[in-house]
């Protein structure tokens, strides 16, 4: 009988590498589900509605947090984003691999909520590798940069709660690292 699986996040600061380390999971294996989050952020070049994230407005953010339709929310360097519950809970009761992709303030609801996920931090081989990747993604201005690092430092300060740390420095064998942890060969 095979275990009900359980929900995997993965965090660490921004310009880590989160999404590309997410985008060449799904790459090979499409059948790991990512929770598609709200956000009040506004969509970058090539961001789909609906693929990388819910493009919402303020109201429509209250309006979820109110009925309460997210499973965790947090605001993040001066824009909110959150999980809707429902998708989350159906793909776990399907049985399926469910990979949250949040900032160090979600996962600690999730962590309260959901006692059996699994904590995953994303860290960068350096400090000024991190830097070097947040600058060179080229999709930031300045003072949003300097928000983002701002909060890497109090991300970074909070490795020790999650249950294990990977260190970002190859794309491929952090992918392989997550897939093998989740159960997905
Ligand atoms: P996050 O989702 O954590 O904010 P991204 O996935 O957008 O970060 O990555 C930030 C930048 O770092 C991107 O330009 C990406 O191509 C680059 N990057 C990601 N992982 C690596 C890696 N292992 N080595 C070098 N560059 C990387
Ligand atoms: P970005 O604006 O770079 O896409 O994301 C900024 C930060 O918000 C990242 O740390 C990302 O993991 C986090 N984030 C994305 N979606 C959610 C979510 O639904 N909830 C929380 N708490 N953080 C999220």
């Amino acid at each position: 009988m095979s275990e009900r699986p359980r929900l995997t996040v993965l965090s660490g600061p921004s310009g880590v590498g989160k999404s590309t380390v997410v985008a060449h999971m799904r790459k090979e294996h499409p059948e790991v589900w990512l929770s598609v989050s709200a956000t009040t952020r506004k969509p970058r070049p090539g961001e789909r509605h609906g693929v990388h994230y819910f493009f919402v407005t303020d109201e429509e953010m209250d309006k979820l947090i109110a009925n309460g339709e997210l499973l965790e929310w947090a605001e993040f360097a001066g824009n909110r984003y959150g999980t809707p519950r429902a998708a989350v809970l159906e793909r776990l009761e399907n049985g399926e691999a469910v990979l949250l992709e949040i900032d160090l303030q979600g996962a600690r609801q999730v962590r309260e909520s959901m006692s059996d996920a699994r904590l995953v931090f994303l860290a960068p081989p350096s400090w000024e590798e991190l830097v070097r990747r947040l600058t060179g993604r080229g999709t930031e201005s300045p003072e949003v940069i300097e928000r983002r690092l701002e909060a890497a430092r109090t991300e970074l300060a909070a490795e020790p709660e999650f249950d294990m740390t990977l260190v970002n420095t190859s794309v491929e064998d952090v992918a392989r690292e997550l897939l093998a942890l989740m159960d997905v060969v």
